[in-house]
């Protein structure tokens, strides 16, 4: 009996013993297991770029501001329209779920290279500045987006940034299409991103600027543009 009891024993015992030997390997398994899925969830969220729910960071820039009006039309001032376009493309592109930073949120200057250090210090994805443009033959009407390449310095993708912007501005309320053109313009000079500056529309031709004294148009053109900033992201091609 004696003899029994302690075979019994010692078979309990190894059968235990062998019980945590399988266990514990299951639990460095399972470790080993939870800790690769942690190293690669950022290559299963760089694989979903290309995906339309991926959130972006992108820079909106409202032209001139405080002593600096911009161009102006009676009461109707550039800085005010440029400050409500990029405010309703905020707003709108924060409620897909997008990171917005705004080089000004109020009425105020803010200098050429004041904008662009904070446009590079924003690791954004995009930079678009909002401006209106005026000429003194009032049959000129329209929206032109505008980018510059320092040397050929992402040459290809600022003009596609520029031709997807303006042809989605463009879709409501009648805008003219202007196109796009190459101008050396200091802000997007400075910028690093990709970057664009969209002249919407004239303040001196009647048709446009009653387009911009009414808000709705306004609205509706920030989320043409804000289309098109998110259909030129979700394309790139890099
Ligand atoms: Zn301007």
């Amino acid at each position: 009996m004696r003899i029994d009891s302690r075979k019994k024993l010692m078979f309990s015992c190894i059968f235990l013993i062998l019980i945590m030997f399988i266990f514990g390997k299951n639990i460095k398994i399972l470790n080993q297991v939870s800790s690769m899925k942690v190293a690669a969830s950022p290559v299963v969220k760089m694989s979903n770029n290309h995906s339309s729910s991926k959130k972006y960071r992108i820079v909106l820039d409202p032209g001139h501001g405080g002593i600096d009006r911009g161009t102006s039309y009676g009461n109707m001032n550039e800085k005010d329209l440029t400050l409500k376009i990029a405010k309703y493309a905020e707003s709108y592109l924060k409620s897909q779920g997008d990171v917005v930073f705004l080089t000004r949120d109020k009425d105020k200057l803010v200098p050429l290279k004041e904008i662009g250090n904070k446009t590079n210090s924003y690791h954004a994805d995009v930079f678009v500045s909002i401006h209106v443009n005026s000429l003194n033959d009032k049959n000129f009407n329209g929206i032109t987006a505008l980018y510059y390449d320092v040397n050929g310095y992402q040459k290809s993708e600022r003009i596609r940034l520029a031709k997807t912007i303006e042809s989605q501005a463009v879709k409501n309320d009648g805008w003219e299409s202007r196109g796009i053109r190459r101008q050396n313009l200091a802000v997007l000079r400075y910028s690093k991103i990709p970057g664009v500056l969209m002249e919407c529309g004239f303040i001196t031709n009647d048709e446009d600027r009653k387009r911009l004294s009414n808000d709705d148009v306004l609205k509706r053109l920030a989320k043409n543009i804000s289309d098109g900033i998110i259909k030129y992201l979700n394309e790139n091609p890099q």
